[in-house]
């Protein structure tokens, strides 16, 4: 990439101030009012916003194992035309990544598609069976690096199980990212349990499973100092306990998607299983709820727990189909719907919810740097007037199970840099590899 210079002119900043930004050999060179530069490839940008390249916390990439729903190439390339820069590949793949082997593969991956990071994420336990814990210090010490632990997909359900991966992980100041979800009052679940499970006959998924262990954890923490991330936090009650052990010095953070910051469970009455996940949509209250927590901070992190399935996997009865919707793609375009358009949040907190917060707590240290000058060139461009009509069938993802399917979403993400090197131009993605 030496030689590379790219000059990005009149870029609305997240601060609301206008400047030109200058790339030179992968790194932020010069971020000044009308710079001008002779070699440089020069892009005009103006009406458009610069933002650090967006990180997602997490990402199911699928591979290994189901490559027919997603890889870590296609799940790189859906990222990079979302606007994002890193991913963490959550660890319930098959084999399940609950060792060095695994996570160094998809690591590997990761740098053979060369589209953006890819920071694996290592099970918590083994199997994700939430008995016995994974070779949780191998993968921290393995090339990859692993500093998130998760059995997603999975809660660990199991206090003394948990405790003990929490005081594990402070050694290496990892966290644990727990998927918040008490097994045995959601044995069956297929929706929220509310009016709308009542009515449709599907069995209810209480809020309660999911606040009973948020509440548990949070104390656990506490006592043993440690470090936790409440993945996909959906319930008013959720926050509510954040909120309270954040007042209180306690040691966690919190993620919420953007499908959970739009959507309720009142689409189930359409029975058509893209609106089926885990956790499950919740109700207009819970949805004005998580809206609040992340203009105030409560929640730290957007995260978009893209789940890629495929068409036999969704295409069939709600009780059937599995759990997951795609998210990449349209992550950006939901937050300015419902965070800026909105009036709740400006630009700027975007840049921290969406790339700051995620890279800091994911130790990721090259993403997330907003924009300083001397860092690797990790960028995103956004077009907030523009919009645009989702369509399943134009997705860079292998799967097609997004429930924006012909919503006309706002703000078009048109440009993503990763170490400099476009991998989007002009909203088309550029190379399907070897970048760097
Ligand atoms: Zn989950």
């Amino acid at each position: 990439m030496s030689g590379h210079r790219y000059l990005l002119k009149k870029a609305s900043l997240p601060n609301g101030a206008t400047s030109d930004l200058l790339i030179v050999d992968g790194l932020i060179k010069n971020l000044a009012a009308n710079i001008s530069d002779a070699d440089a490839t020069v892009i005009d940008v103006k009406g458009s916003v610069l933002l650090p390249g967006l990180v997602d916390l997490h990402t199911h990439l699928r591979q290994p194992g189901r490559e027919d729903a997603e890889t870590v190439l296609s799940g790189s390339r859906s990222g990079a035309k979302g606007g994002f820069t890193a991913l963490s590949a959550m660890a319930n793949t098959s084999p399940v990544a609950d060792n060095a082997g695994v996570v160094e593969q998809v690591y590997r991956l990761g740098q053979e598609a060369g589209l953006l990071d890819v920071f694996p994420i290592g099970a918590v336990t083994q199997g994700l069976q939430g008995l016995a814990l994974s070779e949780i210090g191998a993968m921290a010490d393995s090339i990859a690096r692993v500093r998130v632990f998760s059995d997603d997909g999975n809660c660990v359900f199991d206090p003394l199980v948990m405790r003990r991966a929490l005081e594990y992980i402070k050694k290496f100041d990892g966290v644990i990212a727990q998927h918040a979800q008490e097994p045995r009052l959601t044995v069956g679940s297929q929706m929220n349990e509310g009016e709308v499970s009542a009515i449709l006959g599907l069995k209810g998924w209480p809020a309660i499973a999911e606040e009973a262990i948020i509440a548990r954890d949070v104390l656990l923490v506490d006592h043993v100092k440690s470090r936790l991330h409440i993945c996909h936090v959906t319930t008013a009650g959720g926050v509510e306990i954040i909120r309270w052990a954040k007042a209180r010095g306690i040691n966690v953070t919190a993620e919420v998607t953007p499908h959970h910051l739009l959507l309720t469970d009142e689409l189930a009455r359409s029975y058509d299983p893209v609106f089926k996940v885990n956790p499950p949509l919740r109700s207009e209250k819970d949805v004005m709820a998580l809206r609040e927590a992340l203009a105030d901070g409560t929640i730290d992190i957007v995260a978009t727990d893209h789940a890629p399935h495929t068409m036999e996997s969704k295409e069939c009865e709600w009780g059937e189909a599995s759990f997951g919707m795609l998210g990449l793609e349209t992550a950006l375009s939901i937050v300015q719907k419902t965070m800026i358009d909105s009036g709740l949040m400006n630009w700027a907190q975007v840049a921290d919810r969406f790339s700051t917060a995620p890279a800091r707590i994911g130790g990721y240290i090259d993403q997330g740097r907003n924009l300083e000058l001397g860092t690797p060139a990790n960028v995103m461009i956004i077009n907030p007037s523009a919009s645009w009509i989702v369509d399943k069938d134009l997705v860079a993802s292998k799967s097609r199970n997004t429930p924006f399917h012909g919503y006309e979403l706002p703000g078009v993400v048109t440009h993503t840099f990763f170490n400099g090197v476009p991998t989007l131009m002009n909203s088309a993605l550029v190379g399907t590899g070897d970048t760097r």
